[in-house]
C-alpha cells in the first residue's frame, strides 16, 4: 500500500527522520494560510499523487510570495499530472503539500529496500541524489552503495557511517546523516515497509540534513498490524476494479493488456498468464477466485473484468478441485445474462462436476467457445481478440 508524500513525512517525523515542515492543503486558500502558518518566504507547492517525477512533470513549484503559492495551487489543484510514473492517462492532482524551501547545498539517495538476492534488508545509498535511481544504477552503477543488514542485530552506527563516507556527505554533516539513516530504518521495520526512498535527501546551507521526498510502500500482508497507516489509504488513487474485487476478496491486478482472465488459485493464473503471453496475446488482469469461491462471487469476478474497456475477451480456465465446474458455470452465466456479455468468452473448465459444468454452458445460450485445454484456450483467446 502506497501512501502520499506528506503522509509519509508525518510517519517519519515521529520516528526522528528530519524533514522540512509543512502542511497539506486540498485548495489554494488553504495553501495560502499553510504558507503563513510556516513563515519565511520561500515555499515549496507540492502536487500530491501516488507517482514519482513530479518535479520534471512542472509537479512541484518554488514560490516567493503568498500570491505566488496562490497562484501555483490554483493551476495545480485539479490539473492532470502525467509523469513518467503515472503512464500516459496521468493522475488527477487534489492535495498539495505546502513545505518550507530548503537552501539545497547538495542533493542525495538514500532508501531502503528488501533485497531478494541477499534476502535482507538492505540500506541504499548515492552522491547522484534528485535523478532516478534507475537511470543511476544503468549508467553509473558504481555510485550505487549498499549495505546489508543483519534482522538480528538491525542496521549498526558503523554501517551508517560506512555509507555516508561513501557518499561523500560532507564530514561535519555526517554524525546528522547517521542519525537520519538509524531513524529511516527503525521506521522501516517498525512500520512493516517494503519500500522507504528518500529522493532527494539533501543537506543544506544552514547545516542540516533532512528529507525532503519520501516514498514509502508498506507490506499489506503487515496491515492488519497497522491500523494507523490503512487509515492513511487514498481510495482516489488506487484501482477503482481492484478496490471493488477487494470487497469481494477476490486477488485482482489490473494490467495493460486485452485478454480478461478468471482463474482459480495463484498458481494457475500465473502459468494462464505465461501462456497466453506464449500465444503473443496480453492478459488484462491477474485474477484469481479463490478456492471456495461462491457463484455470487464470480459473478462479481466477472464484472469487474468487463468493467475494462480495454478487455477484448475472456479467457475462464478453471481446475475444479475445491471449487466445483458447476458453480462456475452458474456464475459466469448469470454475470453474462446481468452485464450482456458482447465479448467473445473461452472456456476451460476441468475437475470435479465438469460435465455438468459444461452442460450448464451449452444449455445457457450463450456464445461459449469450448477449449480441451489451456493451451487451445489460450489460443482461442488469442485467435479471437485480434
Ligand atoms: P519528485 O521526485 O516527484 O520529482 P521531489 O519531492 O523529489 O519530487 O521534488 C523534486 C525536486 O524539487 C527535488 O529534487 C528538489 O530539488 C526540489 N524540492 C522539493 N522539495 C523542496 C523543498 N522543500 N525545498 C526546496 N526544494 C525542494
Ligand atoms: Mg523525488
Amino acid at each position: 500500500m502506497n501512501v502520499h508524500e506528506y503522509q509519509g513525512k508525518e510517519v517519519l517525523k515521529k520516528f526522528g527522520v528530519q524533514v522540512p515542515n509543512g502542511y497539506v492543503a486540498f485548495n489554494a486558500d488553504e495553501a495560502v494560510q499553510a504558507a503563513q502558518s510556516l513563515g519565511g518566504n520561500l515555499w515549496v507547492v507540492k502536487a500530491q499523487i501516488h507517482a514519482g517525477g513530479r518535479g520534471k512533470a512542472g509537479g512541484v513549484k518554488l514560490a516567493k510570495s503568498l500570491d505566488e503559492v496562490r497562484e501555483f495551487a490554483n493551476e495545480l489543484i485539479g490539473k492532470v499530472l502525467v509523469t513518467h510514473q503515472t503512464g500516459p492517462e496521468g493522475k488527477e492532482v487534489k492535495r498539495l503539500l505546502i513545505e518550507e524551501g530548503c537552501p539545497i547545498e547538495k542533493e542525495y539517495y538514500i532508501g531502503v529496500v528488501i533485497d531478494r538476492s541477499s534476502n535482507s534488508v538492505v540500506l541504499m545509498g548515492s552522491e547522484e541524489g534528485g535523478t532516478e535511481i534507475e537511470e543511476v544504477a544503468e549508467k553509473t552503477p558504481e555510485k550505487i552503495f549498499k549495505e546489508v543488514v543483519d534482522p538480528a542485530v538491525g542496521l549498526l552506527p558503523f554501517q551508517a557511517n560506512r555509507l555516508a563516507n561513501r557518499i561523500n556527505i560532507p564530514k561535519d554533516k555526517i554524525r546528522e546523516a547517521v542519525k537520519f539513516m538509524l531513524a529511516l530504518y527503525k521506521a522501516f521495520v517498525e512500520k512493516d515497509c517494503a519500500l522507504a526512498e528518500i529522493n532527494p535527501l539533501v543537506t543544506t546551507t544552514d547545516g542540516r540534513v533532512m528529507a525532503l521526498d519520501a516514498k514509502l510502500n508498506f507490506d499489506s500482508n503487515a496491515l492488519y498490524r497497522q491500523k494507523d497507516i490503512v487509515a492513511l489509504r487514498d481510495l482516489d488513487e488506487e484501482d477503482a476494479k481492484e478496490i471493488e474485487a477487494s470487497k469481494y476478496d477476490l486477488s485482482y491486478i489490473a494490467l495493460d493488456g486485452n485478454i480478461g482472465c478468471m482463474v482459480n488459485g495463484a498458481g494457475l493464473a500465473m502459468a494462464t498468464m505465461d501462456i497466453i503471453k506464449h500465444y503473443n496475446g496480453d492478459p488484462a488482469n491477474f485474477l484469481d477466485v479463490g478456492g471456495g469461491a461462491t457463484a455470487e462471487k464470480v459473478t462479481e469476478a466477472f464484472k469487474i473484468i468487463l468493467s475494462d474497456e480495454k478487455v477484448k475477451g475472456i479467457f475462464v480456465n478453471i481446475f475444479g478441485g475445491i471449487m466445483k465446474c458447476d458453480v462456475i458455470a452458474d456464475g459466469v452465466i448469470q454475470a453474462a445474462k446481468q452485464v450482456e456479455l458482447d465479448r467473445p468468452l473461452v472456456v476451460r473448465l476441468e475437475g470435479t462436476n465438469v460435465e455438468l459444468g459444461k452442460k450448464m454452458l451449452n444449455e445457457s445460450g450463450l456464445a461459449i467457445v469450448a477449449a480441451d485445454s489451456m493451451a487451445d484456450g489460450a489460443q482461442k483467446i488469442v485467435e479471437l481478440v485480434k
